[in-house]
C-alpha cells in the first residue's frame, strides 16, 4: 500500500517517510480491512460464501487491493454457485 498523498511507498509507520503526512487513519482502514478479510476467509471456510462476498466488499471499501478483489470475485462466485452441482458448471 502507498501514501494517499504522494504516492510513497507506506512503510508501517504513523507518519509517510516522504512527505509527512499522517497516515493514522490509512493504517486504521488499512487493519479494518484485514480483519474482515480475515472474517471473510473463516466464512469462506465454513461455507457461509454470501457473508463472505459482504465482508470482502467491505474490506476493498476501507483499503482496496488487488487479493481484496480476488477475494471478493472467489466469495461472489461462490455465494452465485454454491449448491450447483458441479456437472452443471460446464462452460459453455
Ligand atoms: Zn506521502
Amino acid at each position: 500500500m502507498t501514501c494517499p498523498v504522494c504516492r510513497a511507498r507506506f512503510r508501517g509507520s504513523a507518519e509517510c517517510s516522504r512527505c509527512g503526512a499522517d497516515l493514522t487513519m490509512v493504517m486504521t482502514l488499512a487493519a479494518s480491512a484485514w480483519k474482515l478479510r480475515q472474517a471473510a476467509r473463516r466464512a469462506l471456510e465454513s461455507g457461509e460464501y454470501r457473508r463472505a462476498r459482504e465482508l470482502a466488499v467491505r474490506a476493498q471499501e476501507y483499503c482496496a487491493t488487488p487479493q481484496g478483489r480476488d477475494l471478493e470475485g472467489l466469495a461472489g462466485w461462490l455465494a452465485a454457485h454454491a449448491g450447483t452441482p458441479v456437472a452443471a458448471l460446464t462452460v459453455q
